[in-house]
């Protein structure tokens, strides 16, 4: 690997989107984050990326420019023939051949890679289980993600969609998802679930204090704010994240049984939350798992909201 190339990297989440320099050592050079709800239209947000790298390349003291893009995008999505496919938690974004799109807008190659496999490749290259061969990673952000590397190999799937761990059913028949069915993963443990549970309880006027907070406006309650009230004690916020924790237990119990994996990390908004999220996890994962001589740790990661961009510039790069 030479090391001194550059890639641009991107990392659309349902929430966020992210770009930035990442070298062949993993540092991210420059960066952007961009305000929720943009145009996320295919050809806006195309535009939109070719503007950023203008931005990012504008800074001072880049060794070079990029010599290619990498693309985390969240799921449904066609690898072969590099489609966004009306991702759950990015609808406008529709079917589009982003990765054909892009990389004619920006006359470079273009790697897509599923964000949260994205954010498994970061925190294994460069975070929480830097060096590690057999990791399950999950995103708790907008909607639940899941990606995974066995024997130092990313799992991808025939088309991109392995891991879609957000949409693992756990409770059938259960809350409704934004896929359309009942019951995933995604409608329980990702921030959006936990916030749509505060804010029911606040309309409802058993969130008192928390609604207050917010200056009565429950529509401005979301993940933080909840586990700031669950770290000063707050019982039903407790509660949330409790919850969302019990049902990520749940389904790490099932992926691990299918894959034999020894380290899970847990990044997206939510695992800020860290112990009020990870006890519970463990507790049901130890409950719930098929016992095997592999030990399991579960840990938040460690690169924050820059895994995404630092994963998949490790794909365009050749690290895994
Ligand atoms: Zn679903």
């Amino acid at each position: 690997m030479a090391s001194d190339r550059i890639v641009y990297a991107v990392d659309l989440g349902g929430t966020n989107l992210r770009a930035g320099l990442v070298d062949s050592a993993g540092r991210v050079l420059a960066r952007r984050k961009t305000p929720p709800r943009v145009d996320r239209r295919p050809k806006p947000f195309v535009e939109t990326l070719s503007l950023l790298l203008e931005e990012l390349l504008s800074e001072p003291g880049l060794p070079g420019g990029p010599d290619a893009v990498a693309l985390a995008v969240p799921g449904p999505m066609d690898l072969e023939r590099g489609l966004v496919c009306s991702p759950v938690n990015v609808p406008a974004l529709g079917e589009a051949p982003l990765a054909g799109m892009v990389g004619e807008a920006l006359g470079l190659p273009v790697t897509l890679v599923n964000e949260a496999t994205a954010f498994t490749l970061g925190e294994a290259w460069r975070g929480a289980v830097e060096g590690e061969s057999f990791v399950l990673g999950i995103t708790l952000g907008t909607g639940v993600g899941g990606g995974a590397i066995l024997d130092r190999t990313p799992l991808m799937g025939k088309k991109g969609n392995a891991l879609e761990i957000g949409h693992l059913i756990v409770e059938p028949g259960g809350r409704p998802c934004n896929c359309g069915r009942r019951g995933c993963l995604e409608a329980y443990a990702s921030a959006s679930a936990v916030r749509r549970r505060a804010m029911e309880l606040a309309k409802r006027g058993e969130l008192p204090d928390l609604l207050e907070s917010v200056g009565g406006e429950e529509v401005q309650i979301n993940s933080r704010l909840i586990t700031e009230f669950a770290r000063k004690g707050n019982r039903a916020c407790t509660g949330f994240l409790e919850e969302a924790g019990l049902y990520l237990g749940r389904a790490i119990a099932l992926v691990v049984t299918l894959l034999d994996v020894d380290r899970v990390v847990v990044g997206g908004g939510l695992s800020s939350a860290g112990e009020l999220i990870l006890e519970p996890a463990r507790r049901a994962f130890a409950e719930h798992r098929f016992t095997t001589p592999t030990e399991v740790t579960i840990t938040t990661g460690e690169l924050g909201g820059e895994a995404g961009l630092i994963g998949a510039a490790a794909l365009a790069l050749g690290v895994f």
